[in-house]
This record gives structure tokens, C-alpha cells and sequence, in this order.
């Protein structure tokens, strides 16, 4: 895999960043909008963690009556291992039933288990149905944000992707992409057997599965096709109706700033007699891939997560680089701690690193996951795992910062020798290190006094 840096220089070679801050950065603002119009919200985000952390301890238990609700009600629960065991399930499923297409409601977990690419290669059509969704899968990529898929591309990128894949003709208008979209799509819905949703949130009490969307796909994928399967995280859940209330009261503020979405749906099994209309089968993957490694380690809290994207938008790197650079279904923030817990630190060390640790994220997390604590966890886990360059320089670091004579004096000493080596008040070169901040950034010459210095004369 090539490295965070490489893979960020591709996304500004594209100039996709421009198009992720201006959307990132209109989500934050009218969640800030939504907060402020809302005096409940502090409190429901206390009682939304309680929920949470709640949930999270006792999950077995949760887990455990949920599936005996579900099953309850006439649907079938299967518990997955991993990716392969979930979509071994899946296409079984679909194969067994004759099922050649399957329409999709956006969800975060069947990116991560490839679920399109396994339907696909047995055979059978998976049609994404979201917006978003639809317009990533028609032009090849990955969603760049979690509630947001297509945040990476303004309406005249949309516009000739359509009128190149459909045949249309060109249009930038939001609204008349918006009817092409919708006119491909209806027969898809109306002919699919098979709908595949993922879950917002599961309640434990009763074998419900919460669905929130903004376009009613959700509606037409779980009612219209004969067969609905519900793909779940295995810590999606909540015990109550009333506990799911206060997560729904901060999830879509905290996602868009809307009260609540456009839709919420909340299914509860198959049709049963009498009933005019929905699946006559109803069946939940829950996914582990990873989840029960993490509730044991030291980094469990991320399990709190109910996937609002908040974290994202308020992000200073995600808003600079975009969610492809993170090469994995969970970018951002959330995703710096959850895809190395999930796959391992071997392959995914950089992420932590990739945080200038300002604590934005955790201002805006509606259950107030405390990202910044766990991003230093997991870079304390990965020093073995680091170039021997940065281990080498970050052990000289502490060698030093530990002893104060020592620290001063180098300090001082660098500071004068930078002085000297600077022109104007500015230095013209850097050393090695320091070269990438010089990429953007001018570099001033140091202060006459150190910080030290300046301290100890205040008599501090
Ligand atoms: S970590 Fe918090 S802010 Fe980020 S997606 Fe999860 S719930 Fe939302």
C-alpha cells in the first residue's frame, strides 16, 4: 500500500479538497446552527453517551436479546465473523432464492465488507440506491465520507459523470440530476428481489432496526423486493424505543443540523398476515470483523460511535486532504482509531499519526468520545511499528526534554545558530526535517529570548 503522504498528494493533484472543505465545512456549520437553536442538546449528548457506554459494556447480553427479539417476530439473525463469513451469507442467500439484483440503501458496513464486489462477482447486480452512493459506484470509486459518499465531487463533475454513463444529456442542475438519477433507479427498486440496508441503530427490546435517510430509497429497498437483509455492526445497538429517541435526537443534528432526517424507518420483520405490503423475509447480519478485538483493548470507546460524521466535517486534516487518502471505508477522524482497531496497527500505524491532536473532533462528538486520548493510545501502541529514523529521533527527544540544564541549553543554542543562519527575520533554508513545513509555509527566524527564558525572567 503506498504511504498517507503519496496518497495524499494524488487527492491534491485532483484538487478534490476544495470541493471536501466547502462541503465538510457547510455541515459543521449548520450542526453549530442546529446546537444553538436546541438547548436540549448538551444533555441529550450526556445521556446519548450513557446509552452508549451502557450498551457497549453488557454487549453480549444486548446482542443476545436482540437476536431472540428479531427471531421473535419471524426473522433470522446471523452472526458473522468476519467479512467473508458475512457475505458467504449474503450471496448463499441471494443464490438459494434465485436472486439476480439486489438494490441498496447507503450503508457504511457493506462498504467495509466489500458486500458489491462479492454479490457481483456470483453474478448478481447490486444497485446502489442512495444518491451519493449511486453516482461513487457509477463512477468506480469509495464514498469520501461516511454520511456524505460523494462530498469529492460538485454537481458539474456529477453532470458529465451521468450524461457519460446513462447516455443522458448534460445538465449541472441539481434538481434535473436528481430526475435522472431517480427515473434510472424506480425500475431498478421495482424489479430488484433482494434489498440490502444497513443499521442506523438496532433496539435490543424489540427486533427493531432503525433506518435514517434523506431520500426515501431506504422505503422502496426494504419493502418492495421479497427479501430484506439488514447488515449491522455488532455495536450498533441500544436496549429501548426510548433510548434509541435521544441517539435519533442527536445523530441527524449532528450529522446535517436537521432536527431529525427526512425519513426514519424503523422495521420490524417480515410482513406478517394481513399486512398489504413489505418483505416476506427478513434477515440481520451482524458483523464482528475485528469489534470483539476491540471492546477488549484499550481503545473500546470508539465502539460508542453511531457513524453522524461530525467528527469529519470539524476535522482540520480530513477538510484538507478529503476521506480518500485514508484508503479505508471509515476516513476522518473516527476512522483514525477504528480502522486500526479493527485491522491492526501493522498495516494501519500511520492513521494515528495523522492528527494534529486539536481536540475538534471531540467537541462535536454527540456521544463525546474522547478521540484525542485514544489517537495517543494507538501511537503509543505503534512506535514498534514506526521507521527506525523516527523511533531513533523521538527516543533522542525524550532523552533530552527530560533533562532541563541539557534542553535549555540546546535550545538556546539553536535558537541563536537559527538567528544567525536566517535573512530578513526569515529562514531562507531548513534543515532536512523540517523541509516538509517548509513546502507552504514561510519559516520566521527564532525569537531572541527562548520560551524558557522568557518564563524563568517572569519569575515563574
Ligand atoms: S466518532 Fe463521534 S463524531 Fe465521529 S462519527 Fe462517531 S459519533 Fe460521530
Amino acid at each position: 500500500m503506498t504511504t498517507f503522504r503519496n496518497r495524499v498528494q494524488d487527492a491534491f493533484a485532483t484538487g478534490v479538497p476544495i470541493a471536501i472543505d466547502r462541503g465538510a465545512r457547510g455541515h459543521y456549520d449548520k450542526r453549530v446552527k442546529a446546537a444553538a437553536v436546541f438547548p436540549q442538546m448538551e444533555d441529550m449528548r450526556d445521556r446519548a453517551r450513557v446509552i452508549r457506554a451502557e450498551v457497549i459494556a453488557s454487549l453480549d447480553e444486548v446482542l443476545a436479546e436482540f437476536a431472540d427479539a428479531v427471531a421473535a417476530r419471524g426473522g433470522k439473525v446471523f452472526f458473522a465473523a468476519d467479512a467473508a463469513e458475512a457475505n458467504d451469507y449474503i450471496v448463499n442467500l441471494a443464490r438459494a432464492e434465485g436472486v439476480s439484483r439486489a438494490v441498496k440503501v447507503k450503508s457504511m458496513v457493506t462498504e467495509e465488507i466489500e458486500l458489491n464486489a462479492a454479490l457481483e462477482a456470483a453474478g448478481i447486480e447490486a444497485v446502489e440506491t442512495d444518491l451519493g452512493e449511486f453516482i461513487v459506484q457509477l463512477a468506480g470509486e469509495k464514498p469520501s465520507h461516511i454520511i456524505a459518499p460523494v462530498l469529492h465531487k460538485d454537481r458539474y463533475a456529477v453532470g458529465e459523470l451521468l450524461a457519460e454513463q446513462l447516455g443522458v444529456p448534460y445538465t449541472d442542475d441539481p434538481t434535473e440530476l436528481n430526475d435522472i438519477a431517480r427515473k434510472h433507479l424506480r425500475s431498478r427498486f421495482l424489479s430488484a428481489e433482494m434489498g440490502i440496508s444497513g443499521v442506523n441503530m438496532a433496539v435490543a427490546e424489540d427486533g427493531a432496526v432503525a433506518l435514517v435517510t434523506n431520500e426515501g430509497n431506504g422505503r422502496l429497498c426494504t419493502t418492495a423486493p421479497q427479501i430484506h437483509v439488514a447488515v449491522m455492526g455488532m455495536e450498533r445497538l441500544v436496549r429501548t424505543r426510548d433510548d434509541l429517541a435521544v441517539i435519533l435526537e442527536v445523530l441527524a443534528r449532528s450529522a446535517t443540523g436537521q432536527g431529525l432526517s427526512v425519513y426514519t424507518n424503523i422495521v420490524t420483520g417480515p410482513r406478517r398476515s394481513g399486512e398489504p405490503d413489505g418483505p416476506d423475509q427478513f434477515h440481520v447480519v451482524i458483523v464482528d470483523n475485528g469489534r470483539s478485538a476491540t471492546l477488549g483493548s484499550r481503545v473500546a470507546e470508539i465502539l460508542y460511535c453511531i457513524r453522524c460524521g461530525a467528527c469529519l466535517n470539524a476535522c482540520p486534516v480530513y477538510r484538507h486532504v478529503g476521506g480518500h487518502p485514508y484508503a479505508t471505508t471509515y476516513p476522518g477522524p473516527i476512522g483514525k482509531v477504528l480502522t486500526p482497531s479493527l485491522y491492526g496497527l501493522e498495516e494501519w500505524h500511520e492513521l494515528p499519526a495523522t492528527s494534529s491532536l486539536c481536540g475538534a473532533c471531540q467537541e462535536v462528538c454527540p456521544v463525546r468520545i474522547d478521540i484525542p486520548k485514544l489517537l495517543v493510545e494507538l501511537r503509543q501502541q505503534s512506535t514498534g511499528h514506526m521507521p527506525r529514523s523516527i523511533r531513533v529521533g523521538l527516543a533522542g527527544f525524550a532523552w533530552v526534554s527530560t533533562r532541563p540544564r541539557l534542553y535549555r541549553t540546546l535550545t538556546r543554542f539553536v535558537a541563536f545558530f537559527g538567528r544567525w543562519w536566517s535573512k530578513d527575520g526569515w529562514l531562507r533554508h531548513v534543515p532536512f526535517l523540517l523541509r516538509g513545513w517548509r513546502i507552504d509555509r514561510d519559516v520566521p527566524a527564532p525569537a531572541p529570548e527562548t520560551f524558557n527564558d522568557w518564563w524563568r525572567k517572569r519569575g515563574a
